[in-house]
This record gives structure tokens, sequence and C-alpha cells, in this order.
């Protein structure tokens, strides 16, 4: 990619820095786009977030992150949907079009009745999206995840979840890292078409050493971003492209060095 233009990196990508931080050494790297993730936005009102980016000519690309619609009880899930209501919220008061959905998982609920309650939980956050005029994404997360994190694994069951609680103020995030094994990436993402309303990039390290925190710096890897973002692009898409790494290794780096390196990746490898 030849320009900054689209680019937008996630708070959690440099986790060194606070927002005020991030803000302005973002903005003057000339980098337009963030993604906030909720964490960021403790101890201080919205309002006052919102200026920061404002002030910094940022836009909040997404608040990340909601979900976790999985639950025993009807209470945990009730819980669960308010919680992300609030998320909404909170988006709207940051001006961010979208919540980043981690839908939840729980290794004693079987994977089918998972399903079923995200889509439940999803389905009870609609009417709230469109009150708030902000987006629910869902961001398939990798089976890896499948256990406590996501029983959403696919593009795939993210378009059958969307044929069941309609496309209006529901959409899919594709993040690279976990859709970039999928033998039917090309076809679901053809199906999503506009559904698709967030792309994230980072890449795969081999062998990668931990589950959570060993994302690699685009171009690190062996994941054919080009190509994600070539296929995402035909369906229409042409909103920003957020870089999401979370790695132990980059996190102890220089924080300045490394937003230049993670610009320089973002440059020669999306
Ligand atoms: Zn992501």
């Amino acid at each position: 990619m030849e320009n900054l233009d689209r680019c937008a990196i996630h708070t959690m990508t440099i986790k060194q820095w606070d927002l005020p931080t991030a803000c302005a050494k973002f903005a003057a790297a000339g980098v337009p786009g963030v993604g906030v993730w909720r964490q960021w936005l403790d101890g201080r009102p919205l309002a006052e977030s919102k200026k920061l980016l404002d002030d910094h000519g940022l836009t909040a690309v997404s608040l990340v992150r909601g979900g976790f619609f999985t639950g025993k009880t009807a209470e945990e899930r009730q819980k669960a949907i308010d919680e992300n209501r609030r998320c909404l919220d909170e988006a709207a008061a940051i001006g961010a079009g979208q919540v980043v959905l981690v839908c939840g998982a729980d290794p004693e609920i079987p994977l089918p009745e998972a399903r079923k309650q995200i889509t439940e939980g999803i389905a009870a956050c609609v009417p709230h999206a469109a009150a708030t005029g902000v987006k629910l994404a869902i961001e398939p997360l990798h089976p890896m995840y499948a256990d406590c994190r996501s029983a959403v694994n696919t593009i795939g069951q993210s378009n059958d979840i969307i044929d069941e609680v309609g496309a209006d103020w529901v959409g899919i995030a594709v993040d690279a890292y976990h859709v970039w094994w999928d033998p039917n990436l090309e076809a679901e993402v053809a199906r999503a078409g506009r559904r698709i309303c967030g792309l994230h990039v980072c890449d795969w390290r081999t062998p990668t050493v931990d589950l959570l925190n060993d994302r690699g710096l685009m171009g690190e890897g062996c994941i054919d971003l080009p190509h994600l973002r070539r296929i995402v692009e035909a369906t229409g898409f042409d909103g920003f492209i957020e870089v999401e790494i979370f790695s132990d290794r980059l996190w102890k780096r220089d924080p300045d060095q490394y937003l230049a390196d993670i610009i320089d990746a973002y440059l020669k490898h999306v």
C-alpha cells in the first residue's frame, strides 16, 4: 500500500501508550485512524476522549471489544447483552462506527449451543445498535480460541448468523490472523459482500510460541495480506485497515521505533 490514508492502529498494538500519548504519536506520524480498546477510555469522561481524538484529527475506527454473549444462565447472558449496549453507547460517544465482537465461548457449553446463544445475544442488541447508529462487527476468531473466546470461527459462520439477525446493523470484521487458513475464505468473503466492515492486519509467525501474544508484524509471517486485501476490497470495502498486533516480543521494543516499523511494514506488506 502506497500511503497511510486508510491506516489505523489499535491502541493495544502499542499498549505502552495511553490514549493521549497514542493520539499525539499517531497524528504526528500521519496515521489517521485508531482502533480504541475500551480500557483506553477508563479514567476520563467519554467526551474528553472524543475531544482528544478530534483535536488530533483522528478517526475512532472501532471500539474493541464487545461480545462474550455465552453464559450458563439466562441472567449471565442478559448481563452480557446489557454490557454490549453500554459498549454501543461508548462507541457512539467517541464517534466509532462499530463495536468489534469477540462472540464468546465456554468449555462447558457445547459449541452449537454457544452459537445459538451468540445469535440470540446479537439479535437482542440490534435495536440498540440502530438507536445509537453503531454497527456490531462479528469478528470470527481462529479455532484455537473456540474453547473460551469465540465459538464463531469462520466468516461462513458469521454469514450464517447475519442471515438470521439481519445485515442492517451487524457486519463482519475480517482479521487476517483469524481467517487466513480458511479453505472457504474467498467464497465466504464474496458471500459476505458489503457485510464486511473491518479489516485487521498482522502476521502469523512460525513457530507461534504463544496462542495470544505472539502475532507478527506484517511481513514477518506466512499470511498473504495483499491477497486478503484484494478479495476484501473486491466486495466494495474501502474502510480503514487496522493494524492489530499483540506481541510480548514487540511490546518490549522502544515504542517510537516500533511505530516507525509498523508504518514501514504497512506500506510494504499490506
Ligand atoms: Zn481483530
